[in-house]
């Protein structure tokens, strides 16, 4: 596995599905030459094939010039070494795809709303957005552990099993209510695993994209519908695991 130098518009088929001409910058009149790590090239091919769709590169290698002119790019971004592509693939979810990459051992990975930015660094960085909230995983926040967190938060016994004292511990929150509760992060994050991707970003406090959340939470659950985590109720059962 190297980074080899292809020129810009290079046809050559790196992988069965990928052309070297795919990571070119996309800065016009700015470099001739484009770097690609083979190592990228091999992940992209095997998420290529687990979807069976084309991947498109919106992204791939940027030369200095054009990283500079790329909003919200990092002076050290992978893209200036080939060693990172942004991609999305038709009718797929970028978390989807973020957790297939996970699963098969690539170590950047940024989700975003729109697509999903992978890269072949070796230290592990996983983050959601541009505002780049760190996350431990994509692959989801065991049941365990929510309810852990759920127990820490609420002062409840934590062993990990939602029992009634858990449950009558449990605080009525919402846009309106307890909004800023330390619970909030957990259920934000409960939410985003179980793929309430709305719920946006895991900062603690229940705004109106966690109001949108919790709805389509209920309605998917059979609780009344209103965007309120009520004290003890089944919206909570369901999210601790007993509805
Ligand atoms: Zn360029
Ligand atoms: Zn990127």
């Amino acid at each position: 596995m190297a980074i080899k130098t292809y020129e810009k518009g290079d046809s050559t088929h790196i992988t069965p599905n990928f052309r070297a001409r795919e990571f070119d910058c996309k800065g016009s009149g700015c470099c001739d030459q484009t770097k690609i790590d083979e190592k990228l090239v091999g992940f992209l091919q095997k998420i290529r094939d687990r979807f069976g769709k084309p991947v498109y590169i919106l992204s791939g290698y940027r030369c200095p010039a054009h990283n500079g002119n790329t909003a919200n790019a990092s002076k050290t971004s992978k893209h200036l070494q080939g060693m990172a592509a942004d991609v999305t693939i038709d009718g797929v979810e970028p978390l989807k795809i973020a957790q297939y990459a996970e699963s098969i051992g690539v170590l950047g990975i940024g989700h975003y709303d729109d697509f999903v930015h992978l890269d072949t660094r070796e230290k592990k960085a996983f983050w959601y957005s541009h505002n780049q909230v760190y996350r431990r995983s994509f692959l989801g926040y065991a049941l365990q552990e929510f309810v852990c967190d759920v127990q820490k938060a609420i002062g409840a016994k934590v062993d990990g099993i939602a029992g009634p004292e858990t449950l009558s511990k449990t605080p009525t929150i919402s846009r309106w209510r307890n909004r800023k509760h330390p619970v909030v992060a957990a259920v934000q994050k409960r939410l985003y695993a179980l793929g309430y991707t709305v719920v946006g970003e895991v900062d603690g406090i229940a705004g109106r994209k966690f109001d949108t959340a919790v709805r389509k939470f209920q309605k998917e659950h059979n609780c009344v519908v209103e965007g309120v985590i009520t004290a003890g109720e089944k919206t909570w059962k369901c999210l601790l695991g007993e509805g």
